[in-house]
């Protein structure tokens, strides 16, 4: 198992402080395939390494995903290690799901406020593909006292009254599916 994730016979007797923090990520997933599962749940397995071993780590990553036919549930803050790992991505604001759909929608055409405000804060390397940056009012709320009604309606654009008082439903909107009480929105900037 050691082999699969590309570690070395010498280092099979090392002890765990002479492994570097790529090599502990590696011996920690060696440790998940031992159960021969068909889901793992990675959780920001590459947020604390380097930018040239992060991408090392998710190469790994898809290789092993493709070898014993495994799904991922990866959670990560890292908006491009998300585009380059996902297949389908589901946006999460205060612990609550804003959005879902496939990872190319997502990013192509993000459809809830939240997402979109969080992608056009992401830098892109092509100066073309750069979006109108979105600055969000207001302060990120507390995790344990959340607003009443949609969390995000104290820093939403399109926040109307129903948004503060009543928890959004699920939405299936254009394939997307989002939690907002006003998809009609989202349809019309879609057919925009
Ligand atoms: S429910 Fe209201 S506050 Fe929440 S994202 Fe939709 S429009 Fe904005």
């Amino acid at each position: 198992m050691m082999d699969e994730v590309a570690l070395r016979p010498e280092h099979y007797d090392r002890y765990p402080h002479m492994f570097s923090g790529s090599q502990r990520q590696r011996i920690a997933v060696a440790r998940a395939l031992m159960l021969d599962p068909s889901i793992l749940v990675l959780d920001e397995p590459t947020s604390a390494l380097d930018v040239s071993i992060q991408a090392q780590v998710l190469n790994l990553l898809r290789d092993i995903q493709k070898r014993h036919n495994l799904a991922y549930l990866f959670i990560s803050h890292d908006l491009s290690v998300v585009r380059y790992i996902a297949d389908e991505v589901m946006v999460m604001y205060l612990g609550r799901p804003v959005e879902q759909d496939s990872r190319d929608a997502i990013f192509e055409s993000p459809q809830h406020p939240y997402t979109q405000a969080l992608l056009s804060a992401t830098p892109v390397a092509d100066p073309e593909g750069k979006r109108e940056r979105i600055v969000l009012t207001d302060e990120l709320p507390s995790p344990i006292a959340s607003p009443p009604g949609c969390t995000f309606h104290p820093r939403c654009p399109r926040a109307a009254d129903i948004c503060r008082q009543l928890v959004p439903p699920m939405h299936d909107t254009a394939g997307t599916t989002s939690w907002c009480h006003r998809p009609w929105e989202m349809k019309d900037e879609t057919a925009a």
